[in-house]
């Protein structure tokens, strides 16, 4: 009787919530209200909620990097990728054609066991704890008799909501393993963390890798890696309309203008279609605050620049999403991502990038790519055909220092001399996440910037120095709102960490902060 009671009080609450939110809310297992769970009781309750999340993923389309990064004298492979998360036969098709997609199979990260069954697993309650300010119950998961599952903690709360998992799995092993060129199978204990987006479902946003080291590793051995996904605020479906109206948009006539002024129109055109395919597909950030601040080191820069013709169409710069350290140059629209500024110490560092992208501009005026015009190529291609290989480097810098040493950064050039000695240190280690064609372009290798006198006095580079770094480790200072992919600073303090200059540490994701307008955004984590 009791039980359908509570079964009917469900029915209204739900058919009321209907009412008043007009769709069905996204909800998963009934609310239990005792405060201590029993066990048995627990491991139905993850059951129905990972069944639930990986349904509710599927109707999504996020975009996602994965990054595992060798230790420090390791011979292992430093490995990047970055696409599009949940594999659907279009998607399996974009991935084949892509240089390093993600692993087939890469969800497997984002839930304890995305085939979690209640009857293959043993719960114990350990602690009553919070995540994000909401209350949860910790259980120890071990998986039963010979079944090969997850082992490690998950963090329940009231609602039946798992809200982090941390533990590891085989299937996450082999993945990881085979993704990063081990032939042997390497072991890690992979940690989730999820957010409510997107109407109250809830995703994983962030995944903390380490693996967990043999026997006959060095007692300092710490291999990490990390997992991040944004791109929530659209569905598939929505994802999908927005894509057909790109092409739509963009046919605009021209004429009844001067010959060069439809040249450098046709030019904008091609920057601006290739900005929407990127930002649409969840690749680049939208225009926003940000751009303007980035606009303001750029004409701070300019504002002494004594080029012979002012760089037309003007100069603009928009935010690539990957934590990869990367600047492309796309026409006069720079593009640089996250990985670049999250690591750049200062922003005279970000100054000493784009200068590097403004004296391109001035010495080797590089015509737009016929290959990107209105060329109906997945956006990781298109990306691809921006890339430039290092030519006449010695010259770009020299143009570049030029740009700097009139500018209101030319005193706090220091640091930046730091950061490219780091860029230089690191790029054979870490080949995907500061790869050579980055290195070769910003790095400095001839000397020019850094032998100057506004980096000449720098301290000596040692990045186990304490109180002294490169560069600041991934995620230390952008936000980045994994719903509108909007990107701003983080109002978090800056805290460089010996020996993690561009190092992944955990992330410790916290959602609401207003001043953003983030529903999550990630700051360092020590540990
Ligand atoms: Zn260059």
């Amino acid at each position: 009787m009791r039980a359908i009671r509570l079964l009917l009080s469900i029915t209204i609450v739900v058919s009321l919530s209907h009412l008043v939110l007009g769709r069905a809310p996204a909800s998963p297992p009934e609310e239990t209200n005792d405060a201590r769970l029993k066990d048995a009781d627990a491991a139905v309750l993850v059951q129905r909620f990972e069944q639930w999340t990986t349904t509710e993923l599927r109707k999504m389309d996020p975009v996602g990097e994965l990054y595992l990064q060798p230790d420090n004298g390791d011979k292992a492979t430093d490995s990047y990728s970055w696409g599009r998360v949940v594999s659907t036969p279009e998607n399996e098709k974009e991935r084949r054609k892509t240089a390093d997609p993600l692993p087939s199979h890469v969800e497997e990260l984002l839930s304890p066991d995305p085939q979690f069954d209640a009857r293959h697993y043993v719960l114990r309650f350990i602690r009553h704890d919070s995540v994000n300010g909401i209350p949860v119950s910790i259980y120890e998961t071990h998986s039963r008799g010979d079944y090969d599952g997850f082992e490690g903690q998950v963090a329940l709360d009231r609602q039946g909501f798992v809200w982090r998992y941390i533990g590891s799995r085989r299937a996450v092993d082999s993945l990881l393993s085979k993704w990063s060129g081990h032939w042997r199978k390497r072991r890690f204990v992979y940690s989730g963390w999820r957010a409510r987006l997107r109407g109250g479902s809830l995703y994983t946003t962030d995944v903390f890798i380490q693996e967990t080291p043999g026997l006959n590793s060095p007692p300092q051995f710490s291999r990490r890696g990390r997992m991040r996904l944004w791109n929530f605020g659209k569905t598939r479906a929505e994802q999908a309309r927005a894509e057909l109206q790109v092409v739509d948009d963009n046919e605009r006539p021209l004429g009844g203008r001067s010959s060069e002024e439809n040249e450098r129109q046709w030019m904008r055109d091609v920057e601006d279609y290739v900005l929407d395919v990127l930002t649409r597909d969840g690749y680049l950030a939208p225009e926003g605050t940000f751009e303007t601040s980035c606009a303001q080191v750029i004409s701070n820069l300019l504002a002494v620049a004594r080029f012979p013709e002012p760089i037309d169409p003007p100069v603009r710069c928009r935010v690539l999403l990957s934590s990869r350290l990367d600047l492309r140059l796309l026409g006069h629209t720079m593009l640089i991502s996250i990985g670049s500024l999250d690591t750049a110490g200062d922003e005279a560092t970000v100054a000493t990038i784009l200068a590097h992208g403004l004296a391109e501009m001035a010495t080797k005026p590089l015509p737009i790519t016929a290959k990107v015009a209105f060329a109906k190529r997945p956006p990781l291609e298109l990306l691809a055909a921006l890339e430039t290989k290092p030519s006449d480097e010695e010259a770009v810098d020299k143009a570049a220092l030029a740009l700097l040493s009139k500018s209101l950064y030319r005193s706090k050039l220091e640091q930046a001399g730091l950061f490219l000695d780091g860029i230089n240190d690191v790029s054979p280690r870490l080949s995907t996440l500061v790869p050579r064609t980055f290195a070769g372009h910003i790095g400095d290798t001839a000397g020019v910037l850094r032998q100057s006198e506004w980096m000449r006095q720098r301290p000596v580079y040692d990045p186990m120095r304490l109180g002294h770094f490169s560069a600041l480790p991934l995620g230390s200072r952008m936000a980045l709102n994994r719903e509108t992919n909007q990107v701003d600073l983080l109002r978090a303090p800056l805290v460089p960490l010996v020996g993690k200059s561009f190092g992944v540490v955990p992330p410790y994701p916290y959602p609401n902060d207003a001043e953003v307008n983030a529903p999550l955004v990630s700051r360092v984590g020590s540990d």
